[in-house]
């Protein structure tokens, strides 16, 4: 498979100022140098603690937070000279609270159509007839168009916000913990029809999530991210059962096995997750880590592959 997004050395990194009367500045690194690519018709999952970044990268590949350095390709072309307009229309983005991200004052029909009303695309008896396809691959109907989000259950609003997403022919889609305010029952749904609509359409999703449960059901390959950096990045029935780096491993370890005879012993991660304003030297991960040893705190490893697919950033490796 063909690489559709490429990041390459993508940093981004905020502004702070601190010090008597706000005259020392710092930086917040949110995103610390991640290269990555998605490659065209996977789903691919971002994970991490709250705070490790992957909010902010999904940002940083809408072009909603500009980049500090680094680049970003899609299709092979830098998004910093393309016509950006006219590539944005194949990137769309869900994001994680249905309720806030529909405008409560505009119907249904006219959220979904907005896309094509900016982009002039078709006439309006096309447009209308296209959010009315819409509606419908999102199981909802034809009647809905004329109602607003206020009627609707957040798993409905959400269907919506997909069908927003598809009115232009996306290829990437970017879901921001798109099933996070969701009830369970209603996530399984929602998700079930993500991956109908992925296979009828040949999408490729960014898929962030902190639900290592969703994470591993819906995608093909796994980024692990710890204070903006990529610290593993496997298929995902690798990375589940055989997790390299420490931190992907405490991280499994803290989600409890519904199997009874499933005893993997738990790793307890020690101590919070350091600002990223003054990140650790050497590994990032070396203050929590249960396997540092004399090498971690003086270098940073960088993330290399040590088996075919399997990269990790770990001098164990
Ligand atoms: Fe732990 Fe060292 Fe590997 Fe970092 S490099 S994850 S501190 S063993």
């Amino acid at each position: 498979m063909s690489a559709l997004l490429e990041l390459l050395n993508v940093s981004k990194h905020f502004k702070v100022d601190s010090g008597l009367l706000g005259l020392k500045s710092d930086f917040v690194r949110a995103v610390d140098g991640v290269t990555l690519d998605v490659r065209k018709g996977e789903t691919l999952g971002l994970v991490g603690e709250s705070g490790c970044g992957k909010s902010t990268l999904a940002r940083c590949i809408m072009g909603l937070n500009g980049v500090t350095s680094g680049e970003i390709l899609f299709r092979g072309r830098s998004l910093a000279t393309w016509e950006e307009k006219r590539l944005r229309r194949h990137m769309q983005m869900i994001f994680q609270d249905p309720y806030s991200s529909l405008n409560p004052r505009q119907k249904i029909g006219s959220i979904i159509r907005e896309g094509l009303d900016i982009h002039e695309i078709g006439t309006p008896a096309e447009r209308k007839a296209k959010v009315e396809e819409l509606l419908g691959l999102v199981g909802l109907r034809p009647e809905h168009a004329s109602r607003y989000p206020h009627e609707f259950s957040g798993g409905q609003r959400q269907r919506v916000a997909v069908a927003r997403t598809l009115a232009l022919d996306p290829q990437l889609i970017v879901c921001d913990e798109p099933v996070s305010a969701l009830d369970v029952s209603v996530q399984a749904q929602v998700l079930t029809m993500l991956k109908h609509l992925q296979k009828r359409f040949d999408l490729t999703y960014v898929f962030i999530s902190h639900d290592l449960a969703v994470v591993s059901h819906i995608s093909d390959r796994v980024a692990v991210m710890y204070l903006g950096r990529i610290m593993e990045l496997s298929p995902s029935e690798t990375l589940f059962a055989t997790p390299r780096h420490p931190y992907t491993e405490a991280l499994l370890s803290a989600v409890l096995s519904p199997d009874p005879t499933d005893r993997a012993e738990r790793i307890a991660l020690t101590g919070d997750l350091p600002s990223p304003m003054n990140p650790p030297t050497g590994c990032p991960f070396h203050p929590r880590c249960p396997k540092a040893f004399e090498k971690c705190p003086n270098a940073r490893p960088e993330l290399k592959e040590i088996e075919p697919g399997v990269r990790v950033a770990c001098w164990l490796y």
